[in-house]
């Protein structure tokens, strides 16, 4: 295949995609719907075929500019001319490391402030779980290893982070799971009975069950996205959850990889509860995805740590690409954008808007279980019977029927098999948001 004609959609592309690229979570079943993607322009995702579809999904939730915007592309034209690569190590640094990072402790959580890049958000996971551990033993508390997860959460697809997610189906066939990490349940608005504060209180019956002298830190997304379809918690829950692993000096880790740079109307979601992480990890929208970058900020207590530990003891832990400058670059240039059309406001704003909007054409439906949504981020799940909560299983063929109607209709985006996910860019014009609910509510009409 010739890479340079793979926008025309080059005749055998199909075959030689079946016969030589593994793709994530790969399954040949996944080829019943194939489809080429040839260009990007602002929310729209352009097939090789000339097809116009509506990015449902900001790519993998990581879009939140649109596509093609040229500041973003000449951020690293600039940078690649200027220095594409230098590493990290050994006291050496680069001004797009330094800046964004700099940049990063005015605009993260409250209490976080240093940073630590990798390339990815399982990267990110891997390292928050280390350097969590490291800090206890750094401190002289070596017996606290235990990571506390929770169910339908997902941290990535490494070793441990696969085994810190709480679908099961990603450490299941790998071998043994990683060491010291156990889940507890979610809160799950939607399916559990209870208060947030409730949900919260499983995890003071883990530390105490565990032993608090045992356990490192508790790990949760803020809204879960990937492994359960958007569950947004509710508004008592992380306040509760502060105060417990304040209480048995549990750190907490708050996965911001979806919910990060402005996704859900804040720059971290964590600030709808007033909540402050020990650790926040990020990836995706950082860079608006133009290039991978990934990375964690903690608290002034874990610099502190870092900074005293005797040379030998030192926190060893680093990645080739850390602080990638090209990465870098184009993450402070996506942070000024974010900045200067005020994109978190927008999202929460027509967040709430597309939310009723949802809610208007789909809320009396049979099927329609529960529709949810924090900002610019929604799932919207569907029910086989609507009294009892029953769910469409796995071995129903609703998620590519759905798949299949919602592109027929325009809109790329994400099924996981009962909840449609919807995370269109931060920029998606008004009448494509528009446009969104309209393809949705008549696409669920259509199949159920
Ligand atoms: N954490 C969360 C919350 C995620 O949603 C993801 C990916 O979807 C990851 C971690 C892993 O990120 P990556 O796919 O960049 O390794």
């Amino acid at each position: 295949l010739n890479p340079s004609a793979a926008a025309e959609a080059p005749p055998g592309w199909h075959e030689a995609d079946r016969a030589h690229l593994i793709h994530p979570q790969h399954h040949p079943v996944d080829h019943a719907a194939p489809v080429l993607w040839s260009r990007g322009e602002g929310a729209f995702l352009i097939d090789a075929e000339g097809r116009r579809l509506i990015d449902g999904l900001s790519g993998m939730w990581n879009v939140h500019l649109g596509h093609a915007r040229p500041e973003l592309i000449a951020a690293a034209t600039t940078q690649l001319q200027q220095l594409a690569f230098a590493n990290t190590y050994a006291g050496a640094s680069h001004g797009p490391g330094v800046a964004l990072a700099e940049k990063l402790s005015e605009i993260a959580p409250e209490g976080i402030e240093a940073f630590f890049f990798t390339t990815s958000g399982s990267e990110a996971t891997e390292t928050s779980v280390r350097t969590a551990r490291w800090f206890w033993q750094s401190v002289g508390q070596p017996r606290k290893t235990k990571i506390i997860s929770r169910d339908y959460s997902y941290h990535g697809s490494t070793g441990v982070a696969a085994s810190v997610t709480g679908v099961t189906e990603f450490s299941q066939g790998f071998g043994p799971p990683a060491p010291d990490i156990l889940h507890i349940p979610s809160p799950y608005p939607y399916r559990f009975e209870g208060t947030g504060q409730e949900a919260a209180d499983l995890l003071e019956q883990a530390i105490l069950r565990e032993g608090p002298e045992t356990v490192a830190a508790f790990i949760a997304e803020p809204v879960q996205g990937g492994g359960g379809g958007v569950i947004v918690p509710q508004d008592d829950y992380f306040p509760r959850i502060r105060e417990i692993c304040d209480r048995y000096d549990v750190l907490f880790i708050a996965d911001e990889v979806i919910t990060g740079f402005g996704r859900t109307g804040h720059w971290f979601a964590v600030a709808h509860w007033g909540v402050r992480p020990d650790i926040v990890q990020f990836a995706k929208g950082i860079t608006s995805g133009y290039i991978p970058l990934g990375g964690i900020g903690v608290s002034g207590r874990i610099k502190a740590a870092l900074d005293a530990a005797p040379p030998a003891k030192r926190w060893w832990h680093g990645f080739t690409a850390s602080a990638h400058p090209v990465a870098c670059a184009v993450a402070l240039e996506t942070i000024r954008i974010l900045e200067a059309e005020g994109l978190a406001e927008r999202a929460a704003r027509k967040g709430k808007h597309l939310l009723g909007r949802l809610h208007a054409g789909l809320a009396d439906h049979p099927n329609v279980g529960d529709i949810r949504g924090l900002g610019l981020l929604f799932g919207i799940e569907l029910v086989a019977d609507r009294t009892t909560k029953r769910r469409f299983g796995p071995e129903t063929d609703l998620a590519p029927r759905l798949r299949r109607e919602l592109f027929a209709r325009g809109l790329s985006t994400r099924v996981l098999t009962d909840v449609i996910c919807l995370a269109p860019p931060l920029t998606t014009p008004d009448a494509e948001l528009e446009a969104i609910a309209d393809i949705v509510t008549g696409a669920i009409h259509a199949v159920l």
